[in-house]
């Protein structure tokens, strides 16, 4: 008999993992509330980017680097991804020495992928960058790829391998069965398995608080800003060691700016705003950066809801109080680049129990939250 999975919340990760799941014999549906790739999948920065990771993410994140680098084998297209490097800038000599310390830290754990450059190797990759810049840390095989075409990829080779997709079926409880099984209540039917996946972004701690199971994570609401074309000038994606910047040109000729800067998001609307003010502090730093970027127009601004933890990394693991539920969220703002290996991982612990991809670290047992009794 087939083994049945369900897997809530159609986002990239709850698709790798039914691909992975169905890839391996399993029978999959994936529940998702509203349309696949609605949240923070579909209209994320696209930064396919090792560079600057936590150490204890290295080693997963070398993992989907490789499955980037083969992403069409994995899903029939390759989903615009492009190795045009990924660039963290010093702006003084303070930041440099900081930059040279993690490239030997990297080094002494074994990662060789992150390079330190000088100010002419700095400019020879950006020639638009600013006077002031005086080098850079560089991956130059990172890149970035097209977030929705991404997401549609995976939909596409996870209906082909065989997954059940539900959109518009919002999930509000999960049952055990007198048989030992999970009965996964939504609010249009209600599907039955042996496994679960709990993959629903910013809504996914609400999941693990319906089956007992407090885990410590917030919200974030990160915004983006969408430019004009412009004659090409700038091909890897730039960050700052001091402030938050992520830009990147598009293959449109486009220039999207974000980093991290803030806007505010309410989970229980499923909506997000735009800060005016800390989005023009985000123009502000790309200016700086880029002095060609003065008086160019923007087109449009966005803001995404994402599960946030304390130490912004991900939660990936069994439920320490549901036998069967298998958690993978808080990515934290980054979690795109991840999400080909994290979903490998997920569907094995789903079908073996365990994994020997490098997930140990994410375990959800060190966020749960003890009761002061
Ligand atoms: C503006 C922005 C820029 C970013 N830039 C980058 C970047 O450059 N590089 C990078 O690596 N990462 C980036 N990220 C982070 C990345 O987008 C996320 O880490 C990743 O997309 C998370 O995917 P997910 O599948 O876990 O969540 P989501 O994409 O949020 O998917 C979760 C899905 O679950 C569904 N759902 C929720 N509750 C239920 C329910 N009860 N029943 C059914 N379905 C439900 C939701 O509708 C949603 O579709 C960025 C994020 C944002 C917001």
């Amino acid at each position: 008999m087939l083994e049945r999975a369900i897997v809530i919340g159609g986002g990239l990760h709850g698709l790798s993992t039914a691909l992975h799941l169905a890839r391996s014999g399993w029978s999959v549906t994936v529940l998702e509330r509203r349309h696949v790739g609605r949240h923070s999948s579909g209209i994320n920065a696209g930064g396919v980017r090792r560079l600057g990771r936590d150490v204890r993410e290295i080693a997963l994140a070398q993992v989907a680097h490789e499955m980037w680098r083969n992403l069409r084998a994995l899903v029939g297209d390759d989903g615009g991804f492009r190795p045009s490097g990924q660039v963290k800038v010093a702006e003084n000599e303070t930041e440099l020495t900081a930059l040279e310390h993690r490239a030997t830290e990297l080094r002494a754990l074994g990662w060789t992928h992150e390079e330190v450059v000088d100010r002419a190797e700095t400019r020879r990759l950006l020639p638009a960058i600013a006077p002031h810049v005086v080098g850079a840390l560089v991956v130059r095989d990172d890149g970035a790829a097209d977030p929705m075409r991404t997401v549609m990829a995976f939909r596409h080779a996870a209906l082909a391998s065989g997954v059940a997709i539900e959109e518009g079926a919002s999930v509000l409880a999960l049952e055990r069965t007198a048989g030992g099984n999970l009965r996964v209540v939504a609010d249009r039917g209600s599907w039955e398995a042996t496994r679960v996946a709990n993959c629903a972004g910013a809504w996914a701690p609400a999941i693990a608080r319906s089956v007992g199971e407090t885990i410590r994570c917030g919200v974030k609401a990160s915004m983006m800003i969408v430019t004009e074309r412009l004659p090409r000038f700038v091909e890897p994606t730039v960050s700052t060691v001091a402030r938050p910047l992520s830009f990147k040109q598009t293959a449109a000729g486009t220039v999207l700016i974000g980093g991290g800067h803030q806007g505010r998001a309410d989970p229980a609307t499923e909506t997000a705003v735009v800060d005016v003010r800390n989005l023009a502090r985000a123009a502000g730093i790309a200016t700086e950066l880029f002095p060609l970027m003065r008086g160019v127009r923007i087109l449009r601004s966005w803001c995404g809801i994402e599960a946030r933890t304390p130490d912004d990394l991900p939660v990936i693991g069994e439920s320490t109080t549901c036998p069967g539920l298998v958690h993978s969220f808080g990515y934290s703002g980054h979690g795109f680049q991840l999400a080909p290996a994290a979903g490998a991982a997920v569907a094995e612990i789903m079908m073996r129990g365990r994994t020997n991809l490098p997930v140990a670290p994410f375990a959800p047992a060190r966020l749960i939250e003890r009761s002061a009794a």
